[in-house]
């Protein structure tokens, strides 16, 4: 007699689901039933700061993430995992459902941890302030920046805090941005140390590249937001109409709360085999996981390069085969977009900025969405 499929909820349609979601023939065949709980759009992170500068219209980065399901045959539960029970093994749905499982894999993302500290002012308060994640909200900061602009005639007064990548990226979109509309950048990017996250060369070329287009750099922590301020811990005030946190992702409450082993940052704690240190029904991959002694930072790349392995693994829950094992590599390529039709493009210590590094970004990102509207059967519009 052949058993019943086991149940495989996969919470989040991130970079690594969408691979999986197209793997489910293969699942079935190993006697696993997929089944996708997801907000109804994937926003993908490699165009998002393309949207934001004005060069990309929004629609190119998101994603119908149920049509997509359809494409694959796998059913979708529109809508968000906000809690597990993992003793009986059922999940708690944005939608107050319950649903049991045998295995669930998290493919949640991350979020911008915005500050609730009660002397910070607004600085977590809407209107103003805006943390990068989620990414559907970078579209909402273009349509601000643009109405400010046409209000004023001028920039608004634009503090981006964060000096990783990211706020490198965000303030050199939101220069563009300026740029596109005709304005002079108004931006200060507000660092609280002295970024090292690639080579100094690189540094100082993006530093400087950014500061002839009227960015500011400055050495400082946000606390608060008020009155068209800015308030740093150290007593300054910068102008500021709007703030844009891009200050670290850590991992969605909803998956640091589950009670397993997380990182300081949120994340849960996987082994080489994508599951739990604590509990082997619980897969994670992509920004809200980590591999036990193998830490990286948030990137998709590693979501892309975990998804065979973790559908691999997926299917031998039914088929009884061995698990593989998934090594994060030790160098990827990272290309920031900077918002003028260039680039810096980072390898290890090797690095690029000029336009081929963007071109080369464009190439590789246009792709990966072409690929997923395939099977979603949206049409791409120009
Ligand atoms: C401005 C910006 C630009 C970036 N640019 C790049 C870049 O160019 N290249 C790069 O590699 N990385 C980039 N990153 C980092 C990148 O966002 C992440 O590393 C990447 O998106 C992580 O992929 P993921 O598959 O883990 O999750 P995501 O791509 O974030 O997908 C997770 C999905 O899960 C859904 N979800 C969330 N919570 C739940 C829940 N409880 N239940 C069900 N579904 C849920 C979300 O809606 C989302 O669709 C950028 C980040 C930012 C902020």
């Amino acid at each position: 007699m052949s058993r019943a499929p086991l149940r495989v909820v996969l919470a989040g349609a991130g970079h690594a689901h969408l691979h999986v979601l197209r793997r489910a023939r293969t699942l079935r065949a190993a006697g696993v039933e997929p089944l996708l709980v997801a907000p109804p759009v994937f926003h993908y992170s490699g165009l998002a700061t393309a949207v934001l500068s004005g060069a990309l219209a929004p629609d190119r980065a998101r994603l119908d993430v149920a049509a997509y399901a359809a494409g694959c045959g796998v059913p979708h539960i529109p809508g968000e995992v906000t809690g597990v029970d993992l003793g009986a093994r059922r999940l708690r749905l944005s939608d107050g459902r319950e649903l049991g499982y045998e295995a669930v894999s998290f493919n949640v993302g991350s979020v911008t941890p915005v500050p609730e500290d009660p002397g910070a002012g607004d600085i977590a308060g809407e209107g103003g302030t805006w943390p990068v994640k989620p990414l559907d909200r970078l579209a909402a900061l273009r349509r601000r920046v643009e109405d400010l602009v046409r209000e004023g005639g001028a920039s608004p007064a634009l503090v981006v805090a964060g000096g990783g990548p990211t706020g490198f990226e965000v303030a050199a979109a939101l220069a563009g941005l300026c740029e596109r509309r005709g304005v002079r950048p108004d931006i200060r990017l507000l660092r609280r140390s002295q970024p090292d996250w690639a080579p100094p060369a690189a540094l100082a070329r993006l530093t400087s590249a950014l500061q002839e287009r009227g960015i500011v750099m400055v050495d400082g922590e946000a606390v608060g937001r008020s009155d068209g301020a800015c308030r740093l811990a150290d007593g300054r005030a910068l102008p500021c109409d709007l703030l844009v946190l891009a200050t670290g992702l850590k991992a969605p409450p909803d998956v640091s709360g589950l009670g397993l082993p997380v990182s300081a940052e949120g994340r849960l704690l996987v082994g080489p085999t994508l599951q739990s240190t604590g509990d082997p029904a619980v897969f994670a991959a992509g920004d809200c996981a980590v591999i036990a002694g193998a830490p990286r930072p948030a990137a998709g790349v590693f979501g892309v390069r975990a998804a065979p392995v973790l559908a691999g693994n997926l299917a031998a829950l039914g088929s009884g085969r061995r698990m593989q094992g998934y090594a994060p590599q030790a160098r990827w390529l990272s290309i920031l977009d900077l918002g003028d039709g260039t680039g810096l493009a980072l390898r290890g210590r090797a690095w690029s900025l000029g336009r081929g590094a963007l071109a080369l970004k464009r190439r590789l990102d246009l792709g990966f969405m072409a690929r997923l509207k395939a099977t979603s059967g949206e049409v791409l519009q120009d």
